[in-house]
């Protein structure tokens, strides 16, 4: 869960805030509107338990996307959010080529190399722009002084 308002007065309006409630669930599930309607009020009943506060009352706007939204207005299979799953067979090498199969045709993001993610997906977008450099006869120096730069800035910990 969410307040962006509590440190950013710009996205509310005033006396009112903005809460953003995140629930992981899995893609592909049926979510109809009765499935919305539940999860609604289980959020709701679960915040009202933990704060004391039951926001029912208080709402003025509310948007909500969830599994179907992601599949009818972002064409993505079974609504995921994130994007190709970490399966054993979409780890690593496994993963479609960022390399489409015809020329001229790349792939970049979540559903190719490295993986699912903001990071990975800024990290993806970095290594498809490297292929078409070497596609185009340039040079892969860029990209192996980045690796090399990122080996000497690990500091090996991993943190809590
Ligand atoms: C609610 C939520 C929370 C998340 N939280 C995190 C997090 O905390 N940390 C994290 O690392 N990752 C998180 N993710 C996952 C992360 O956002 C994705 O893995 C990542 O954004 C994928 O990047 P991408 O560039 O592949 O795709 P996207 O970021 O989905 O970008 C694809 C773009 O293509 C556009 N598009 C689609 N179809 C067309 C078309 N036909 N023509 C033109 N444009 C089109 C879309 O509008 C979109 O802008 C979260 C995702 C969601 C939904």
């Amino acid at each position: 869960m969410n307040v962006p308002s509590a440190t950013d007065e710009t996205v509310a309006p005033d006396g009112h805030e903005t809460v953003v409630v995140l629930v992981p669930v899995a893609p592909g599930l049926d979510d109809d509107a009765t499935r919305r309607a539940a999860f609604r009020d289980q959020i709701l009943d679960d915040l009202e338990r933990h704060t004391g506060v039951d926001l029912r009352d208080r709402i003025v706007v509310e948007r909500e996307a969830s599994v179907s939204t992601f599949a009818d207005r972002f064409a993505l299979p079974e609504g995921t959010a994130l994007g190709l799953a970490h399966t054993l067979r979409q780890t690593g090498p496994l993963r479609p080529s960022r390399r489409g199969g015809v020329d001229g045709l790349y792939y970049t993001g979540a559903f190719t190399g490295p993986g699912i993610g903001v990071p990975m997906a800024l990290l993806s977008g970095e290594q498809t722009a490297d292929a078409v450099v070497e596609d185009a006869g340039g040079s892969r120096l860029p990209r192996v002084a980045r690796s090399l730069a990122a080996v000497a800035s690990f500091d090996g910990g991993f943190r809590p």
